[in-house]
């Protein structure tokens, strides 16, 4: 049987999609649970952090690396029976939707041009244009690492809720698997769908530079001071509660295009700070000090990273 092999010459800036992170003492990719139990006993055996790792569509990693077990699920299988899908965690949702295109399924339109795995989006239950990734989830399973068990849930076990889960809340458990149930629909009109998200995404997203995505989360209008509710002009949207998008205070306060080493809030969309030259990741930190600075001291709010820091 293949021994899982621990790679010592992995930097998170190859693994990341900020393209930023020093070195991983150990790199493991896993794709089936006897991997995964390896990797852990790695960890222990040398008294390491570990950490699961997706396709780091989420998170800022460390110039000075991870001094642990980096541990990358690679389940890439997808299985057909009826209209429940089951997937592997490792899966892109990119190929995840051009499978539900090649096969009529329709549910996930909604995920079109949505960087990252399967495994990623159920952990945070990403979302975007009305949809969540919990919408057509009927199962998880997935495996704990503190008591070596399978864990199999339905959609209601998983708590899932606004860019949260289970999984998100214990943080101790390598989603393996996913079924979705999804209705059978015309392939043109789901293709055509997905497309129209890709496009939207590529006109208001900073593509052309590797990124996160928003790195603030928006702010949520019931807990926002009533000061800044007043200010003429505000913009509230439904997100899918009434907030104050982020990117909206970040433009107001005259943030755009700031720069810090290679690291600049993009001027397409103020929620983001890309890595355009050569960025480490004290250059997006110290963006990110300033951002909530300045927010603080114009507007009065805290703003709270949505992305990780690692
Ligand atoms: C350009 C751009 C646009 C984006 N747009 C959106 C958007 O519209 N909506 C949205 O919600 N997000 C968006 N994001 C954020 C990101 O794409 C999602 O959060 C995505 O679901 C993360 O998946 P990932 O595989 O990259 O996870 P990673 O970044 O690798 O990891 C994120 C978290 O998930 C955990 N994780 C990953 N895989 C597993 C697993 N198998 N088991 C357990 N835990 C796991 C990690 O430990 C980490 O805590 C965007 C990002 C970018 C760069």
């Amino acid at each position: 049987m293949r021994k899982m092999k621990p790679r010592s010459d992995v930097e998170l800036k190859d693994v990341t999609n900020y393209k930023i992170g020093g070195r991983i003492l150990y790199f493991c990719e896993v794709d089936k649970v006897e991997d995964i139990v390896e990797a852990l006993n790695l960890a222990e055996t040398e008294h390491l952090p570990f950490f699961i790792l997706g396709a780091g569509t989420n998170l800022l990693a460390s110039d000075a690396g991870f001094p642990g077990v980096v541990i990358k699920p690679v389940l890439r299988s997808i299985e057909l029976e009826g209209s429940k899908l089951k997937v592997g965690s490792g899966l892109l949702v990119d190929e995840l939707l051009n499978f539900t295109i090649e096969h009529a399924l329709s549910g996930l339109e909604w995920a079109g041009g949505l960087p990252g795995t399967v495994g990623g989006a159920v952990r945070g239950n990403a979302g975007a244009f009305n949809g969540e990734t919990k919408d057509f989830i009927t199962e998880v399973i997935s495996f704990d690492t503190k008591t070596g068990q399978l864990v199999k849930r339905d959609n209601t076990a998983c708590m899932f809720s606004y860019r949260n889960s289970i999984f998100k809340a214990k943080g101790d458990e390598v989603i393996l698997f996913v079924e979705f149930n999804l209705a059978k629909g015309d392939r043109g009109a789901i293709a055509e769908s997905v497309q129209e998200k890709i496009d939207f995404r590529k006109i208001r997203h900073p593509l052309e530079f590797p990124s996160a995505g928003s790195v603030f989360k928006n702010v949520d209008v019931r807990s926002a001071p009533p000061e800044l509710l007043a200010i003429p002009g505000l913009l509230i949207k439904n997100d899918p509660f009434p907030v104050i998008p982020a990117a909206h205070l970040i433009g107001r306060a005259g943030l755009k295009g700031l720069r810090e080493g290679g690291a600049m809030i993009s001027e397409k969309h103020a929620n983001f700070i890309v890595n355009f030259n050569n960025a480490t990741s004290s250059d997006v930190r110290k963006l990110i000090e300033k951002v909530k600075t300045e927010i603080m001291s114009r507007f009065g709010v805290r703003l709270e990273e949505e992305i990780l820091l690692i």
